[in-house]
């Protein structure tokens, strides 16, 4: 293989790809996360989550006081500034009881845009009606992998209810971050020095922030969470801490020790095109690129798209065949790659270990005939019977370009890609 040539920026393409990449969210609703809120003791408004206009009016009565907030239920943020497909505003509104059903009338089946969503919106199939609350001041806390230190990180800041990113871009002094030893655990002057960073010292307020803090580091360990993030955290006039919002997204790969949490799953919210690729053993995630990647391995695939970044080129997907790829795994492959409508050109990396290149040749041959594919394609094969599999494919009849190199086949596609272009 030929050397790579080393670029200055070639220490800046490893940038952030999603985290979604090493398959770490499952999603859930917002009165999913409270309902395990309130069994590990994090205190949350009562409240009815329905799927239906039928069930509005019963699930408003159960609600007491003379409010009831009205959310929206999407697998994202943002709900509160958020824009319907048909112009209403607000896929959470604070409103007098009689308005209610009014309003919930509106949200549900209508699309909602926040900026989380993207411009296509997410349809909104549950509404959940919870108790108002008289907000005195807002906060913002969450608890996540730190990848870097190989800890749990809990994330406080006294700016609640925004935009965490921008916060920390902006003022980072109103954000703490503490890393905790996921082998000794939270400790008591962890607890103490963040109830002091949100003013929570004092005797009661520290007694309810240590039950909240304690409840969701147990919660986030137990279940094998990725992400536990309560936006805002607030402290009511009635000098109560209670989390207004939930969101908790778990890391996949320990699904399988959770049915329960599995059996949360809204399918509704995910890509149907990951879903799809799910049934034949894919792993396939989109992004927003053109250039469709087919690779056996996670490791060669994100490797496949570092390098086609390399080369200034974006990639429209990850998707790992697997090791054991076959003609059919790799036909459903190439289906799912050109369902993606801002496709321009395929990439195909395949590393022929177990599996052999003549088998993987007759897989693509077969898999390209099939689907009627007329995007450029670029095939690198390497390894067992290498020879045999690209003279096969140099005598398919079918158009590709062949590459020798990783390197050599993510320039050709991205060169192709941006010829077509032009
Ligand atoms: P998000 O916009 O998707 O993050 O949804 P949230 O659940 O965080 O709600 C958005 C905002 O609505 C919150 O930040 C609060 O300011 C406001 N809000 C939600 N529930 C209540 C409530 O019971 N009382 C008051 N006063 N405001 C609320
Ligand atoms: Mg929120």
């Amino acid at each position: 293989m030929p050397a790579l040539k080393v670029a200055p920026q070639a220490n800046r393409i490893n940038t952030a790809y999603p985290a979604a990449l090493i398959k770490i969210k499952m999603n859930i609703h917002e009165f999913q996360a409270k309902q395990l809120f309130k069994d590990y003791g994090v205190p949350v408004q009562d409240g009815v989550a329905v799927k239906t206009e039928a069930e509005f009016d019963s699930a408003i009565a159960k609600i007491p006081g003379d409010h009831v907030v009205v959310k929206a239920q999407i697998h994202a943020g943002g709900r509160g500034k958020g824009t319907f497909a048909d112009g209403f505003q607000g896929g959470v509104k604070f409103v007098k009881r009689e308005e209610a059903a009014a309003i919930a009338k509106k949200m549900l089946g209508n699309t909602l845009i926040t900026k989380q969503t993207g411009p296509a919106g997410k349809v909104v199939g549950t509404i959940f009606f919870t108790e108002a609350v008289d907000i005195a001041k807002e906060y913002y806390l969450s608890i996540l992998l730190d990848r870097a230190s190989g800890k749990v990180a809990i994330v406080a800041s006294t700016a609640g209810g925004m935009d965490i990113e921008k916060v920390a871009a902006e003022t980072p002094e109103q954000i703490m971050k503490m890393l905790v030893d996921p082998d000794i655990g939270l400790q008591a002057f962890q607890i103490r020095k963040l109830a002091f960073f949100f003013g929570f010292g004092e005797k009661e307020l520290m007694k309810q922030f240590k039950a909240i803090i304690s409840g969701l580091y147990k919660l986030f360990m137990d279940k094998d969470c990725s992400l536990v993030e309560i936006n805002p955290l607030v402290l009511t006039e009635q000098n109560r801490i209670e989390a207004l919002d939930a969101k908790v997204a778990f890391d996949d790969n320990g699904l399988f020790r959770h049915p329960e949490i599995e059996a949360l799953r809204d399918i509704h919210e995910e890509d149907p095109k990951e879903i799809e690729a799910g049934k034949y053993g894919l792993n396939y995630i989109a992004l927003d690129g053109n250039i469709a990647c087919m690779v056996n391995g996670a490791g060669l695939a994100m490797s496949t798209m570092d390098i086609i970044k390399y080369f200034g080129g974006n990639p429209a997907n990850f998707l790992d065949v697997g090791g054991g790829a076959n003609e059919e795994a790799i036909t459903q492959a190439f289906k799912i790659l050109l369902k993606d409508k801002n496709v321009k050109g395929i990439l195909v990396n395949i590393f022929g270990g177990i599996m052999r290149c003549d088998v993987i040749a007759a897989g693509v041959i077969a898999a390209v005939k099939n689907v009627g594919l007329n995007l450029p394609l670029v095939v690198r094969l390497e390894g067992t019977n290498v020879e045999l599999g690209r003279k096969m494919l140099a005598e398919s009849g079918i158009k590709l370009t062949t590459a020798d190199s990783l390197a050599d086949a993510a320039e050709k596609i991205v060169n192709i890609v941006a010829q077509q272009n032009k």
